[in-house]
């Protein structure tokens, strides 16, 4: 597209820095606009990268710096509240924290001449036929030929676009999660966990042999504010009640220590967006297709957005063309994925599965950046 020069970016997360690396790619520049005040935020939690996901990061040429960071999975291994191990399947893609994602992933993006500012929050836009304007948070405005929205599921952008857009919906759990001696839990090196007691959790060897686990408890709806107000040693009660008598858990919960757990907050999901785009502006990632974390899929599913939206503004004429393009192509798939995920948590949960719901693996995905959109 000839018009086509700037892009101003609104969240330095996963989904912006991989737009700002992809529309390098064919030659536009981009300012990335971060409301967190530098770029890790301390947050510890940990993401998976799945196979797609570390396609697209070869795209980009990113893959290397990343999966020299992460840690391997390459099985996942099923097993009973006794630990009866009933189904092992290869497979698990990267995990990391999401932070040092984002850091590498940012570095890239400045190195590839894109400029980044942070503590920069968006709090309004407006577009004419040729531009887009942004306002910032302490008065300043912000002028570029298009706008993405990369700011996650709270996205303001999103509700910029469309002030009746849904909101993210609460999937009835919260996450919890530490690092903690093994204490005679076995875990092999290289394996996700995944055991089915009374409830569910999931852990694997660090490699420093600590063990990593991260679990759901049932509550009502909190903000991750309210979680943190309550203090640290009623979570850890309430979880080692919920996990009593459930291998190994209640073992990993033992020793886990008032220090050692964090809270990752509520888990949320989007439900279907109706508008992705407006004028000139679009949405990339959790802003817009954010699925139940148990997915694995939400950072992959970012960044395969992000060079989806680069190659369809390099291959149609116009934006609104390329928005249309980008939305018809990533719409059923990430749909497709979020139904899936859904229907696994209510089968977790007990309750039955919606009908018709498409079973398929998300990480076979492949996309062929070089290859024109007609
Ligand atoms: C603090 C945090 C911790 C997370 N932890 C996990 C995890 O443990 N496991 C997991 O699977 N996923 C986690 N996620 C979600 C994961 O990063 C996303 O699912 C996925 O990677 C998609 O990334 P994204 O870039 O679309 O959104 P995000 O990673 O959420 O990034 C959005 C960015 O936009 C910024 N932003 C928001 N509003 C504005 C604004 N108005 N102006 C400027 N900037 C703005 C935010 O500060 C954030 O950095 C986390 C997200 C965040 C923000």
């Amino acid at each position: 597209m000839q018009s086509l020069r700037t892009a101003l970016i609104v969240g330095g997360g996963i989904a912006g820095p991989a737009a700002a690396l992809a529309l390098a790619r064919i030659g536009v520049r981009s300012t990335i606009v971060e409301s967190h005040p530098g770029p890790a935020d301390g947050v510890g939690a940990i993401l998976t990268l799945a196979a797609n996901g570390l396609d697209v990061l070869r795209t980009l040429g990113a893959e290397t710096p990343v999966t020299d960071a992460a840690q391997l999975i390459t099985e996942v291994q099923m097993a009973d509240a006794a630990g009866q191990v009933f189904a092992r399947h290869p497979g698990g893609g990267y995990v990391l924290p999401r932070d040092l994602l984002a850091r590498i992933l940012s570095e890239h993006a400045a190195s590839t001449g894109a400029e980044i500012r942070y503590g920069a929050a968006v709090t309004d836009i407006s577009s004419s036929a040729h531009a887009v304007t942004a306002r910032l948070a302490d008065g300043s405005v912000r002028e570029a030929d298009l706008l993405i929205g990369a700011d996650g599921i709270h996205s303001t952008i999103r509700t910029l676009i469309d002030p009746d857009a849904p909101a993210p919906v609460f999937e009835g759990v919260l996450g919890f999660g530490a690092a903690t001696d093994p204490d005679g839990v076995h875990a092999e090196p290289g394996v996700m966990h995944f055991a089915f007691g009374q409830r569910f959790l999931g852990y694997w060897r660090l490699p420093d042999g600590r063990i990593c686990w991260y679990a759901a408890l049932a509550s009502e709806a909190l903000t991750s504010r309210e979680i943190a107000a309550i203090p640290t040693a009623e979570w850890l009660a309430r979880l080692r009640a919920d996990y009593a008598g459930d291998a190994p858990a209640a073992t990993l919960l033992a020793r886990t220590s008032l220090d050692d757990l964090i809270s990752t907050g509520p888990t949320l999901r989007m439900p279907p967006v109706p508008h992705w785009h407006r004028d000139r502006v679009v949405l990339v990632g959790d802003a817009v297709h954010a699925p139940s974390s148990t997915s694995g899929q939400g950072a992959s599913l970012a960044l395969e957005s992000a060079i989806e939206l680069a190659r369809a503004l390099r291959d149609l004429p116009d934006i609104a063309d390329a928005f249309t393009a980008y939305e018809q192509i990533r719409r059923p798939r990430v749909e497709a994925i979020a139904a899936m995920a859904a229907a696994a948590n209510n089968r977790k949960a007990g309750r039955a599965p919606e009908a018709g719901v498409p079973a398929f693996d998300p990480t076979e995905h492949r996309i062929d950046f070089d290859r024109t959109i007609e």
